[in-house]
């Protein structure tokens, strides 16, 4: 008989496995007693690899060689702007690999953000295999649902080099749901509010019996505990320094954050904590005995702007998917950060009850992913419906952003984008972004989508392409030429920055087709509205005629001759 498979939460802080054992999904805990583990890789000078608790041990003394958060990270390019955002926040250094994804350098080499997480997973597997005794060998893995394209592939690779065969990628919010939800035969509306330690999801979720039908997404992917710790280090600083600048080494932030950390969990039960951080060295040399007291009061007040952006946030989801907070049946916690009081208050407040109490917000991502790997095999399985978490689209002419599937368009999903390749050109460009601002450098760059080894003819050339999304929300990209009868899948290179796209193609010969009328940017058009653009686009091309998802393969040579009524 096959392993059984197992469910992994792969969090940007700490990590949780769980298998269905007879009937019911259950948290595998090591050996040791933890439930979860740290996300955090640490690599010493001799060349040796530590992963998790004993990484994050060491993590304190040694900051700028351990690989923390890298999640937040994992399938971006180095030129993207979050990487820019992020480099202050971050004690190791990041640096491009040869493919211009964001790596980390740690002892003077560089690292990738997935080998990062295949080594966290691979610790994972093997104390799982540890503790049950078995070997495992295939997994469901969790992503926030507003991961984009290129981070779910880099999970899927992460997978594979820890040896596992990754059965299926859901979301997170999904999951929650699914473990909330599955088998209890009700009808609801839940939302799930997943604050996390970088992260904050949001997914409105119907409940029909085992279907599990995602109506909206929303959060913010900048916004976590993380953010909370680094109210709480400015606070403490202030208090600190009193009108003095105070600067602090490597290794001095990391014990700050350390430190404010344990205090802001101590603030979620008690009313007062104390930042405490016996002989601490300032960068210049100075030695202080730190003894900050902090109130729940006061760093609620810091932190108010976070917890408005979290609200902000659930409005916009609600609004998304036509729901008013009375219409909703329930709220389910996910995520560490879940704890702290204000955001329940807040919660609390807009929906006039109390959250849910059946899930456990630490454990309750892990079990959903285990019933999903549970259900994998079986045929009486519980249906997931999801969405496009994000516009993805293409660069346009004067930086514009044109999306071409819009946010919250069900998986899964086709569509056609029409565009006319200059004469002459001998290799087709063009940026490939997902995002909801109309300015494409405001949008996460996913990459060039390169189509090469055109002939550059004398003429300006028609050319289709397909967008395919499969329910994982993997995309693929398919190319037609009719008039010099070519049609190929099309690469998606990330060493290109948006700079070599536009310089190389020249902005003004991007001309996106009938797509354009999908602008479905927030608060522009409704998204609504720009969902059923790209349905019509997609039903004058004759997508229909198309029912395989898979590859995106079969039929496509029939839509494409549709596409230029050469058809039959
Ligand atoms: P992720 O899914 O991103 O890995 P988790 O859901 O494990 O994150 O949440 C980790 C975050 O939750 C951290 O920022 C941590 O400080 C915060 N957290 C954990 N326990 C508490 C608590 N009792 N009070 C406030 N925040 C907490
Ligand atoms: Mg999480």
């Amino acid at each position: 008989m096959a392993a059984r498979p197992i469910g992994i939460d792969l969090g940007t802080t700490y990590c949780c496995a769980a298998q269905v054992r007879d009937g019911k999904p259950q948290v595998i805990s090591s050996r040791l007693g933890y439930t979860t583990l740290p996300s955090i890789v640490h690599y010493d000078n001799s060349g040796q690899v530590t992963v998790g608790h004993a990484a994050e041990r060491r993590m304190v003394l040694d900051p700028t060689r351990s690989v923390y958060g890298s999640k937040r990270l994992l399938g971006r390019t180095f030129q993207s702007e979050v990487r820019e955002r992020y480099q202050p926040h971050f004690s190791y250094e990041l640096v491009p690999d040869e493919n211009g994804m964001v790596a980390a350098k740690v002892c003077g080499t560089t690292v990738s953000l997935t080998d990062v997480s295949a080594l966290i997973l691979r610790e994972l597997r093997s104390a799982v295999q540890t503790s049950l005794g078995e070997v495992v060998d295939r997994a469901v893995i969790t992503v926030p649902a507003y991961f984009n394209e290129s981070q779910r592939n880099c999970v899927r690779e992460a997978g594979r080099r820890a040896g596992l065969e990754v059965l299926r990628i859901i979301n997170e919010p999904t999951a929650a749901a699914l473990s909330y939800g599955c088998g209890r035969g009700e009808n609801k509306h839940v939302l799930v509010f997943d604050l996390g330690g970088g992260t904050f999801d949001l997914s409105l979720i119907k409940i029909e019996g085992d279907l599990f039908e995602v109506l909206a997404v929303g959060g913010d992917t900048f916004l976590g505990g993380i953010d909370f710790d680094r109210k709480l280090v400015d606070l403490v600083m202030q208090k600190l320094g009193k009108g003095n600048h105070l600067r602090l080494d490597a290794v001095g932030k990391e014990r700050m954050r350390g430190a404010c950390q344990e205090a802001k969990h101590t603030l979620s039960t008690q009313p007062r904590a104390t930042v405490e951080l016996p002989n601490f060295t300032l960068a210049d040399g100075t030695k202080l005995e730190v003894a900050v007291p902090i109130t729940r009061n006061e760093f609620e007040d810091a932190c108010k702007q976070l917890v408005e952006k979290c609200m902000y946030a659930v409005s916009d989801v609600l609004m998304d998917a036509g729901k008013t907070p009375a219409e909703l049946d329930d709220i389910l916690l996910v995520g560490g950060s879940t704890r702290i009081p204000c955001v329940n208050a807040a919660l609390k407040a807009m929906f006039g009850r109390d959250p849910s109490k059946r899930v456990h917000p630490d454990e309750v991502v892990a079990l959903g992913a285990a019933i999903a790997a549970d259900s994998h095999d079986r045929i009486d399985s519980v249906v997931l419906t999801d969405v496009v978490p994000t516009a993805i689209g293409l660069g346009g002419n004067a930086g514009r952003f044109m999306p071409v599937v819009a946010r919250n368009t069900k998986l899964p999903h086709k569509v056609v984008a029409n565009t006319v390749i200059a004469a002459g050109t001998r290799e087709l460009k063009l940026a490939l972004y997902q995002g909801e601002s109309p300015h494409a450098k405001d949008n996460d760059y996913l990459g060039a989508l390169v189509l090469d080894d055109l002939p550059g003819s004398a003429e300006p050339l028609r050319c289709a392409l397909l967008f395919t999304l499969d329910s994982e929300c993997i995309l693929k990209v398919y190319a037609s030429i009719p008039q010099l009868n070519l049609k190929r899948a099309v690469t998606l290179i990330t060493r290109y920055t948006p700079d070599d796209v536009v310089e190389q193609m020249g902005a003004e010969r991007i001309r996106v087709g009938p797509v354009q009328l999908a602008t479905g940017l927030r608060g522009e058009t409704a998204p609504k509205a720009a969902v059923a653009a790209a349905a019509k686009a997609a039903k004058q091309a004759e997508l229909q005629d198309d029912d395989e998802q898979d590859d995106g393969k079969p039929g496509f040579f029939g839509w494409l001759l549709g596409l230029f009524g050469r058809k039959g």
